[in-house]
């Protein structure tokens, strides 16, 4: 049997190994803790927050195919927030997602349906993959002190696009192409209450200011009882201040945050900021994954096609279906 590794158990790490798993021996490497990636939750008792993917949507039929059984255990619900689009200041429209098309959320909290992916799949968590090196048979990955983690037949990347195009060998016939992806960063703010803010909304998405998203994160299904907020600043925005200090800029996003609501939220008993250097990426054009199989070198994820879930979902999964020809 081929022996390959994935590195990240985010959404398309763990979409691949699932569809691999029974044709070849697959171990799954991630530098974190924990599953999902960017599909992240932050706990702070007694508050919680998704502070990256905040909802997702499901288009194409093979995501909706797959979602289907955590969807009828309840694992991923629809999130029908009252949802606003405010202009800088101003509410210029307003609409109850109950009455369209699914936002998803997963419950208790967002990483919980990696969680569920990884289930009989072997993740080596808190392994970063540091170095891969050739050897006469195939590929041998090494950590951060240089340790081997194993020989393989196949690698394939999971990891956002820049983290690719340096780990991956020179020599993969696409490493031009990944380098040349642009990821955009994004600030989440996260803030915590004693007592409910007097919002009649939970989501909403702004323009003409340097926050791009809010939401009170915990009227999601599923969470806990404890009032918070979590607000994305624009991706220009973080861009332009990516090395900017954490204190400086949870002062600046708070302080935005009031302008465009109108409330001051001074009161937060719990404020925290997570800097995402590789948030998201627009539409992209060309492949959906990258696969050399002369080199028997892959990469995946949501940057081939759009900064979306489902989009990271379907790069994996189209590129698990051309990879199974081969082993
Ligand atoms: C702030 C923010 C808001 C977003 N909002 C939405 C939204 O509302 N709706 C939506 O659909 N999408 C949203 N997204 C995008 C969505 O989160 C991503 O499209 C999706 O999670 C990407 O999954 P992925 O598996 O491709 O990559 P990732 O989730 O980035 O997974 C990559 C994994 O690789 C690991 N890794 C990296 N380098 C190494 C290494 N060297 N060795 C081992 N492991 C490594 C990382 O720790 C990570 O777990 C948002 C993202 C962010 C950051």
């Amino acid at each position: 049997m081929n022996r390959i590794a994935i590195i990240g158990a985010g959404i398309a790490g763990l979409a691949l190994a699932g569809e691999l798993k029974d044709r070849a021996e697959v171990v799954v490497f991630e530098k974190s803790h924990g599953f999902g990636g960017r599909m992240a939750t932050r706990q702070a008792d007694p508050y919680q927050f998704d502070h990256g993917a905040q909802f997702f949507t499901a288009k194409s039929e093979q995501f909706n195919r797959f979602l289907e059984p955590y969807i009828e255990q309840g694992q991923v619900v629809r999130w029908d927030a009252d949802f606003v689009e405010i202009e800088s200041d101003r509410i210029v429209s307003a609409r109850c997602w109950a009455d369209g098309p699914a936002h998803y959320v997963c419950t208790p909290r967002m990483n919980a349906l990696a969680k569920q992916m990884a289930s009989g799949i072997d993740v080596r968590l808190a392994t970063r993959v540091a170095c891969i090196e050739a050897t006469a048979a195939g590929w041998r990955l090494y950590d951060q002190a240089g340790l081997s983690l194993g020989d393989y037949d196949w690698i394939v990347s999971a990891i956002p696009a820049a983290q690719a195009a340096a780990l991956l060998p020179a020599d993969f016939n696409a490493s031009n192409e990944i380098g040349l992806k642009q990821m955009l960063g994004c600030y989440s703010l996260m803030l915590g209450f004693e007592q409910k803010l007097a919002l009649d909304w939970q989501a909403a998405f702004v323009s003409g200011a340097d926050i791009s998203w809010i939401s009170n994160d915990s009227s999601k299904p599923g969470r806990p009882d404890r009032y918070t907020l979590l607000v994305h600043s624009t991706n220009r925005w973080a861009d332009t201040n990516i090395d900017l200090d954490d204190d400086s800029v949870t002062a600046y996003l708070q302080q935005e945050l009031a302008r465009v609501i109108g409330l001051d939220v001074s009161s937060a008993e719990h404020v925290a900021l997570h800097r995402w250097r590789y948030a998201n990426i627009g539409r992209q054009q060309g492949e959906d994954f990258f696969l050399d199989c002369d080199q028997r070198l892959g990469a995946t994820g949501d940057w081939c096609i759009h900064g979306r879930i489902e989009s990271a979902y379907l790069s994996a999964w189209r590129l698990a279906l051309r990879l199974q020809r081969e082993l």
